[in-house]
């Protein structure tokens, strides 16, 4: 249901986003009532509500319907001028054949470079930078993650108080580490990424590691070379500790260990380029890809000019995009990589007898989407437009600069975790509303629509929808975006889902099998 705008506009209003374009987005908060005529002399034939899609022509049976310049469907049959293009009136087109793909051959010339921006961070050993200084306790197997939660809250209320620049304490846990076939092709996804997230910038550069003894993803295993430096720092084996009172005690000795190497931190300025933001959207809206999306593309934009690193991700919504992304790869072998990114989730979802558009939710299609070709579409406007750098499979740490598609599953926990590999800032884009957030790093959070940012202003931490309203531009958007980013990485500010410590469980992917 369309919630009251207090900046409600009575003119009827849309949004063509290309040219081509013969759909528009609706931006009145009520929608427009039939007869409701446009300031071009366009009338709606009937009811279409904000956000969803009107007819700019007549659309003959089988005509392509185009937004964002590119066919999202082709009519079922004829669709007057001035109707409410509803998924029932459209056949989806197919996925882009993954051995026709152009490899390299858009590649976009290098924009210049943006200098002089900077933030205030931890510096680690390894290079890379924290945006939070966070002790981070590693756990092997689920077996020890209540025992570890226990601990974790007497380590908040006896122990953090006297440590006052560390910013939190965060368990890793997580619902794997045995009954699982850990030699399994597949499980090579799960356990990296729970190693690389162990190694997060925010974690200060080593994790305290708590295992229960008798489970398959032993510590060596997890860790391998770097076991021999976390058994300095300390590793603590449930099933050598004498009672439960005693293995808390023994958490919290290593903890406060921990504690006071972390202390001594203080932040230093450190430049733009140090910035490693994963990108994602989740409830999207037919609003994310004219507005949140595109905005966070700027922004992206912006930060592979000053030299630093973004992720995008969500495989099943890239892949009907995919054909505009190989062109963008800066090699053919950066191409390749995304197409085998591409290719093995086209296999995963086969095995399950799915395809890419399983992705679509009741909410997305409530919001104006009618498949998950409009909703790709719409997703990688979050990419911006700069040279595709790099590709990273599921939960691979990414140590490239610039733009790099980091490929995870597009539900928010398992995408959010999986870029926890390596991100040290995250952005999640929404229409639809979420009150999203994770323990490991900032969340800033970018509505598709001023309504939804009216309704939780104390969840939206920056409005996108007032591009679609026309009191902003995407430029507009996407420089307080980039100057929020830098902000909120400084320490300067804190996102809602901070305030309120909304944290996401941690969700792994694990395609490997269960025993
Ligand atoms: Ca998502």
């Amino acid at each position: 249901m369309p919630i009251k705008s207090s900046t409600a506009d009575p003119q009827p209003r849309y949004v063509q986003i290309s040219g081509q374009d013969n759909v528009g987005i609706i931006v009145n908060a009520e929608g427009v009532k039939p007869g409701a005529v446009f300031a071009d002399g366009l009338v709606a034939a009937e009811m279409v509500p904000q956000s969803h899609k009107i007819t700019l022509s007549d659309l003959a049976a089988g005509e392509a319907v185009l937004r964002y310049g590119a066919v999202i469907g082709h009519a079922k049959r004829a669709i007057p001028r001035g109707s409410w293009v509803r998924e029932e009136l459209l056949d989806m087109p197919a996925a882009p054949p993954l051995d026709e793909l152009p490899l390299a051959t858009a590649v976009p010339a290098a924009p210049p470079p943006l200098e002089g921006y900077t933030f205030e961070g931890y510096r680690n050993a390894d290079g890379t930078v924290g945006t939070r200084n966070i002790l981070g306790i590693t756990t092997t197997v689920q077996c020890v993650a209540p025992t570890v939660d226990y601990a974790v809250q007497r380590i908040r209320a006896e122990l953090l108080p006297r440590f006052p620049h560390v910013d939190d304490v965060v368990a890793i846990t997580h619902t794997y580490g045995c009954g699982v076939a850990i030699d399994a092709p597949g499980a090579a996804i799960p356990i990296r990424t729970i190693r690389n997230i162990s190694h997060n910038p925010n974690f200060g550069g080593a994790p305290l590691v708590v295992s229960l003894g008798c489970e398959k993803l032993q510590p060596a295993r997890l860790f391998s070379n770097d076991l021999p430096v976390l058994e300095e720092r300390g590793v603590v084996r449930l099933q050598d500790e004498m009672g439960f009172a005693a293995t808390v005690e023994a958490i919290l000795r290593a903890a406060e260990k921990r504690l006071a190497e972390l202390d001594k931190r203080r932040r230093v300025t450190c430049p733009a380029a140090d910035l490693i933001v994963g990108l994602q959207c989740g409830g999207s809206d037919a609003f994310s890809g004219v507005t949140c999306n595109p905005a966070v593309g700027f922004a992206a934009d912006l930060l592979v000019r000053a030299g630093a690193t973004v992720l995008f991700s969500e495989v099943t919504e890239v892949r009907d995009a995919v054909h505009l992304l190989t062109a963008r790869a800066a090699t053919k072998e950066v191409a390749l990589d995304l197409i085998r990114e591409m290719r093995w989730y086209d296999e995963y979802l086969a095995q399950g007898r799915s395809d890419r558009s399983a992705n679509t939710t009741p909410g997305n299609k409530r919001g104006g989407l009618n498949n998950i070709v409009e909703k790709s579409l719409g997703s990688v406007a979050k990419a911006g437009t700069s040279v595709l750098s790099a590709v990273a499979s599921h939960g691979e740490k990414v140590t490239a600069k610039g733009l790099v598609f980091a490929a995870t599953p597009a539900g928010d926990f398992m995408c959010g975790t999986l870029q926890l590999a390596s991100m040290n800032m995250h952005v999640f884009t929404t229409g639809e509303g979420s009150p999203y957030g994770l323990a490991l790093a900032p969340v800033v959070k970018v509505s598709s629509r001023t309504t939804l940012a009216e309704k939780w202003p104390d969840l939206i931490d920056l409005d996108a929808g007032r591009i679609a309203t026309g009191t902003a531009t995407i430029g507009d958007v996407g420089w307080d975006l980039f100057r929020l980013l830098l902000d909120v990485a400084s320490g300067r500010k804190q996102t809602w889902a901070e305030k309120w410590k909304l944290h996401n469980a941690l969700t792994l992917f694990n395609p490997g099998p269960v025993t």
